[in-house]
């Protein structure tokens, strides 16, 4: 009767968000409440526990789950000792086990620790032993190190973008697990770096040119002796030494066959590099482009103020723009402030008050903008998310209507790839004539398919598709679009236990 421990700690960063996270920000669950949480749902682990439950011999061994409710900025020195304290601790005294599957995001920072899941599967190995197989579940947007890659005997990555693959990537986790230790497969892993930070619609796997790259490894991965294969193109803000695009194979066995599909992989990659940027519009010409739109609405995405990304949601630039361009359209807006809300509920619904907008987090991107506002609707910030069902929390939020301009203001980010904070709060998008969308993405359905116009602006903010913009210091140089005429042959990296 195998036993296998279970453990989970995700979270995204954006460095340049000036706001560091905290303990607070996670959602924790220890013990079987792990398994609790996720028993049926969709997450990683969800899928990792549809395969261990299918085994009637596995015995599952749960330990301690942190997930971040959305992402942010580098997280404290103080939480992150306390989140690997717990999450350690956790592996401490479980007694002997036969395997570990860890879910994990990869793109976590800490004040004190560059790869904080690197440090984590290090100090699990010192604690759980040499010879146990341990399989890591990863966004692909998480920085693939070579700490990650020597602790763990395989890596499983996300296929899909914008993700809906998390339940499907627990679950091939968990087969490879269950091979190692039934079939006695033996992993071996090439990994070849790619001095790449990409972004734009090229990396959506439906219909980007990444789409043969994913294919690709889709392919190797359902192969005799593959065991997983991705590519990882990591997040761009989150700004660590091994911040990079990464492909990876991991063979049963047969490192010459690894070697040669992770190079082929990454040379695929590399053809379409230079094609995976987002054109950006300006400030000044979104808001022009906005006033030519007779009817319809206008989707203007400031990807720059990702709360999903990591950024902290208090960008005020487009309705500052807009509002210096008289726009006189209907214009839908989220933003985070929480003295804003203080001041909402402290009128109550109906008032009028005079505050200011954005700025609250990030004052040396967005200043303070003044308005004169009605109070419309007051919520505690709960609900539901439109894509997955989860439930998100924006902490006490208020409508404010400041003539054409109706903001949902809140106390604290939340994910905004959908429209459920919006609708949540009484707002349809398609009832306004131009939509604020914090997202690099979202599924097509939610505005692409049926809005007038979809403009990329190039506001600022900690998340930008202007990746020069943002001021990388610490990831390896040169790397594409800081640097340029880069050199790039595939060299493939060896790691096995
Ligand atoms: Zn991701």
């Amino acid at each position: 009767m195998p036993r296998i421990l279970i453990a989970e700690c995700k979270q995204e960063v954006s460095s340049f968000n000036p706001v560091p996270s905290r303990y607070e920000d996670f959602r924790v669950v220890r013990g079987a409440a792990l398994l609790d949480h996720h028993r049926g749902g969709g997450e990683e682990v969800s899928g990792a526990l549809s395969i261990f439950d299918a085994d009637r011999s596995v015995q599952l061994v749960p330990t301690f789950g942190a997930s971040s409710n959305t992402s942010g900025g580098v997280l404290a020195a103080d939480s992150f000792e306390r989140l690997s304290r717990d999450f350690l601790g956790s592996l401490a005294d479980v007694g002997p086990v036969d395997a570990a599957y860890f879910s994990m995001h990869g793109a976590m920072q800490a004040e004190n620790e560059d790869d904080p899941e690197g440090f984590l599967l290090q100090e699990a190995r010192r604690l759980l032993g040499e010879k146990l197989p341990f399989v890591v579940s990863l966004d692909l947007h998480g920085v693939l190190t070579d700490r990650m890659l020597e602790h763990s005997d395989a890596v499983v990555a996300y296929h899909t973008y914008p993700h809906v693959d998390f339940f499907q990537t627990g679950a091939r986790a968990a087969s490879l697990l269950m091979k190692i230790l039934t079939r006695g497969v033996r992993p071996v892993t090439a990994r070849v770096k790619i001095p790449a930070l990409v972004r734009g619609d090229e990396l959506i796997t439906e219909s980007g040119a990444i789409r043969e790259c994913i294919q690709l490894a889709q392919q190797i991965e359902a192969s005799d002796a593959g065991l997983s294969a991705g590519v990882m193109w990591g997040n761009p803000f989150t700004d660590v030494p091994e911040l990079r695009t990464n492909s990876f194979v991991v063979m049963d066995g047969d490192e010459t066959a690894a070697r040669e599909h992770a190079v082929e992989l990454a040379n695929r990659f590399w053809r379409h590099h230079e094609k995976m940027q987002v054109p950006l519009t300006s400030l000044i010409d979104a808001a022009r482009l906005a006033s030519e739109v007779q009817t319809g609405t206008v989707v203007m995405m400031d990807a720059a103020d990702a709360t999903s990304s990591g950024a902290s949601g208090d960008s005020n630039a487009i309705v500052r723009e807009l509002r210096r361009h008289n726009y006189h359209g209907r214009v839908l807006a989220p933003i985070v402030d929480p003295a804003a809300v203080r001041q909402a509920f402290a009128a109550g619904i109906g008032a009028t008050i005079r505050t200011t907008v954005g700025g609250a987090f990030d004052p040396a991107r967005f200043q303070p903008l003044p308005i004169e506002a009605q109070v419309r609707l007051l919520s505690d910030g709960k609900f539901r998310s439109e894509s997955f069902g989860w439930p998100w929390d924006s902490g006490p939020t208020a409508v404010l209507q400041a003539d054409n301009i109706t903001l949902v203001v809140g106390t604290r980010p939340v994910s905004l790839f959908d429209r459920s904070w919006f609708y949540a709060h009484g707002q349809d998008p398609r009832r306004f004539d131009v939509v604020v969308v914090k997202s690099p993405h979202c599924e097509p359905h939610m505005f692409a398919n049926w809005c007038a116009k979809l403009i990329n602006v190039d506001a600022p903010g900690s998340t930008s598709a202007n990746l020069r913009s943002l001021g990388h210091t610490q990831c390896a140089r040169p790397i594409f679009p800081l640097d340029s005429a880069i050199d790039f042959h595939a060299v493939a990296q060896i790691f096995h236990r």
